[in-house]
């Protein structure tokens, strides 16, 4: 049986330079180095990625997916970082963004040594609604992008779920209700200090 065709070999190379793309065993973006342009494995081709980063210096910079987000419980609707805060049950702590915009939703789009510290980090960033300003930057070494914006957005609830307080969850019908609603993922990097297995980013007080 001739199954040549179903064995399709991508040659990893920026369309944008043609520089080589490292490609580690799980990465589903890819940043080319020498022009910084961003691509992902599409069926079967590479389609560009926009990718921002945050302004700051770290020895790595992690991915995140933004995700703007409205979410409906039994106590009714939350479409504004002011609602959001009040179903989680956070202050605001250095946020420039405007109460009545949407509330983002932080998704890590690199590993973590494990699921608990994966949400954690997302919860972590989702309770700050950091206002996540993209400069112009040649950004230093990326923590390798494992999961593109579809798997963000099935990882979305169970981060979402996590910043909400034990009280609520609770009750089975607040649960039940919960609907989940994420818009358009923007990609963007944000960079961190290195401590042995943690990330640190000063300026947030923020511990990965
Ligand atoms: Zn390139």
């Amino acid at each position: 049986m001739d199954r040549a065709g179903d064995i399709r070999v991508i040659p990893l190379l920026c369309p944008g330079c043609g520089g080589r793309l490292p490609a580690g065993e799980d990465d589903v973006i890819f940043v080319c180095a020498p022009c910084a342009s961003c691509w992902e494995l599409a069926d079967g081709s590479l389609a560009r990625r926009e990718l921002h980063h945050a302004g700051g210096a770290g020895d790595v910079r992690l991915p995140f997916w933004i995700l703007p987000f409205q979410v409906t419980t039994r106590e009714g609707s939350v479409a504004t970082r002011a609602a959001f805060r009040s179903l989680a049950g956070s202050l605001p702590v250095g946020d420039t963004g405007s109460d009545s915009d949407l509330p983002n939703l932080f998704v890590p789009a690199c590993s973590f040594p494990s699921p608990p510290r994966l949400v954690r980090a997302g919860r972590l960033l989702t309770l700050r609604q950091p206002a996540v300003v993209p400069v112009a930057c040649r950004p230093g070494p990326i923590a390798p992008i494992v999961f593109n914006e579809k798997d963000a957005r099935n990882m979305g609830e169970t981060i979402l779920l996590a910043t909400v307080t034990e009280a609520r969850k609770e009750s089975f019908a607040f649960l039940e209700s919960f609907s989940f609603r994420p818009g358009t993922g923007r990609l963007c990097t944000i960079p961190f200090e290195r401590k042995d297995s943690k990330f640190y980013h000063p300026a947030m007080n923020l511990e990965l």
